[in-house]
């Protein structure tokens, strides 16, 4: 090795330059640094990248380009199987390491772990770095040094630790690597939709890109944290951060979101206890990353065992129409149709429309999850387990299988006014409040009035509420004496 010797920086989940420690290191070494991406589909199955997740990725990738170029870099970009290209590049360029930052997944922690032993033999150097979360897992054990399998000491825990340490910026005087051999160009990824390409107006929506993820903080504490506490339930109101995908993929690192939130809740104290209840929602990011690594059979199977044999009845036919926004309940249909049109579906209803999946059509939790896995831009394989399991009642820390949403009361109490459900679904857009999240109650004249024919222009609910809810609590009856 010599002060010549190109170091690979390899990006994956981590589209950024600032605070990112594996990046910061090899340019602190002085030596070139070659910044490379690689598309890997050799994923398992399921787990391959989204749609709406590529239509972010073609944007963050195009951000970190000009990001790089303006630091005087190239983002080189590779497709294949990233073990095979990285060997490749090594053997090209004459690099001596490859570092990245650290990935849980579990697909990719073998990844990492063949490559180290791989490159490990042939005398390479094969670096990972933490960057991912403020805590790492494994650091916030239980006092019997067992990972915790609830929230509240969990996160309890986490704010008794050290803070995380402060985020690093990169100094502009970094030495690359030129790169001369072919690579591919962005549109040669093939991340967009074509024909149709159902995410035309997504860039009127979304910034991908560090930028656009400091701006969504920015605005977030500058504007909307106020009403953070109340409003985050409340789906008409823009009162969380949307910060989300810019953290799935990277763009912006936990630490700066952590920083930047502490010095706003100590200049302005009277934002203080929504600060905290924010970051206790980066906490439940932290969480589900923990029990992703402690536990990483949650994506695929449930955390509690006796939920193996609950009797799981739904149909193709319903899941369709709770896919597209056709169940009859319209706040469910609301945000299904919001997720599809946006990418992004607000907290409190995705909790409703998993609810309503699970329990009402008695579909199991994993055809939700691989449908958000699909259409959603903030995909994460974590928290979508997580959640998915949380709210069917198998997960960790789990909402109780017997707490089932009302669907209907879920829309009179946080879309009071419906402003949110008219938007989505404007076929009900005429509807008086009283009956805007039970259309069925309303009069024939009330219907007309409201130009609503239900069965026609708008569904008919696909089940009795009641009634689903009594086949739910039947269906948890069956495998509540399973209890471990
Ligand atoms: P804010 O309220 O501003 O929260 C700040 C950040 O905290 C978020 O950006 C996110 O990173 C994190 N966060 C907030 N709530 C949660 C939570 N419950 N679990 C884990 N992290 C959280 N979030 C994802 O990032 N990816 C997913 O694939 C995902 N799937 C979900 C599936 C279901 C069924 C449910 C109920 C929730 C899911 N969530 C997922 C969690 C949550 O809905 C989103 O993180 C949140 O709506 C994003 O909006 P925001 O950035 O404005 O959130």
């Amino acid at each position: 090795m010599t002060e010549q010797t190109p170091i690979i920086y390899w990006y994956r989940q981590d589209l950024r330059t600032h605070d990112l420690p594996g990046l910061l290191q090899a340019a602190q070494s002085g030596r070139p640094v070659l910044p490379v991406f690689i598309l890997d589909d050799d994923t398992p199955g399921q787990w391959r990248l989204g749609s709406a997740s590529r239509w972010w990725l073609h944007h963050s990738l195009a951000a970190l380009t000009n990001e790089l170029s303006d630091l005087g870099g190239r983002l080189i970009l590779k497709r294949g199987n990233a073990q095979k290209v990285l060997q490749d590049l090594l053997d090209e360029t004459g690099a001596d390491s490859v570092y990245c930052s650290r990935s849980y997944t579990p697909w990719a922690v073998k990844q990492e772990e063949a490559l180290h032993t791989t490159l490990s033999r042939s005398g390479f150097v094969f670096k990972r770095f933490a960057g991912a979360l403020l805590f790492e897992p494994g650091s916030v054990l239980t006092q019997t040094g067992q990972p915790y399998k609830v929230f509240t000491p969990f996160w309890r825990a986490c704010r008794n630790l050290p803070a995380p340490p402060s985020p690093r910026a990169l100094s502009s005087d970094i030495c690359w690597h030129s790169y001369d051999d072919e690579a591919l160009t962005l549109d040669a990824l093939s991340l967009l939709p074509q024909e149709p390409d159902w995410a035309a107006s997504w860039s009127d929506l979304w910034t991908p890109g560090s930028a656009g993820a400091e701006k969504a903080l920015d605005n977030f504490l500058a504007e909307q944290v106020i009403h953070y506490s109340e409003g985050r339930d409340h789906p008409a109101m823009k009162a969380t951060s949307h910060l989300s995908p810019h953290l799935a993929f990277g763009e912006i690192s936990p630490r700066v979101v952590w920083q930047r939130s502490l010095h706003c809740s100590e200049a302005f104290p009277e934002r203080r206890a929504h600060v905290d209840k924010f970051l206790s929602e980066l906490g439940w990011r932290e969480f589900s990353y923990q029990l992703l690594v402690h536990f990483p059979h949650i994506p695929e199977k449930p955390f509690k065992g006796q939920f193996e044999a609950f009797p799981w009845l739904g149909s193709q036919q319903t899941l369709r129409q709770w896919q597209t926004g056709n169940t009859g309940y319209p706040i469910v249909d609301a945000g299904m149709r919001e997720l599809w049109a946006t990418g992004y579906m607000h907290n409190r209803v995705r909790m409703v429309v998993a609810s309503f999946l699970s329990k009402h059509l008695l579909t199991h939790w994993r055809e939700g999850e691989n449908w958000f896995w699909d259409t959603l831009v903030d995909a994460d394989l974590a928290s979508n387990a997580c959640s998915w399991q949380w709210v069917a009642g198998s997960g960790a820390d789990a909402s109780p299988y017997f707490r089932i949403f009302n669907p209907v009361a879920q829309g009179e109490k946080f879309d009071k006014e419906g402003t949110y459900t008219r938007r989505w679904v404007p076929e009900l857009s005429q509807m008086p409040n009283k009956y805007l999240h039970k259309p069925w109650e309303a009069t024939a004249e009330v219907l007309q009035d409201a130009n609503v024919c239900l069965g026609e222009t708008y569904p008919n609910p696909i089940v009795d509420h009641r009634a689903a809810r009594e086949a739910a609590l039947a269906a948890y009856g069956s495998i509540r004496n399973n209890e471990q």
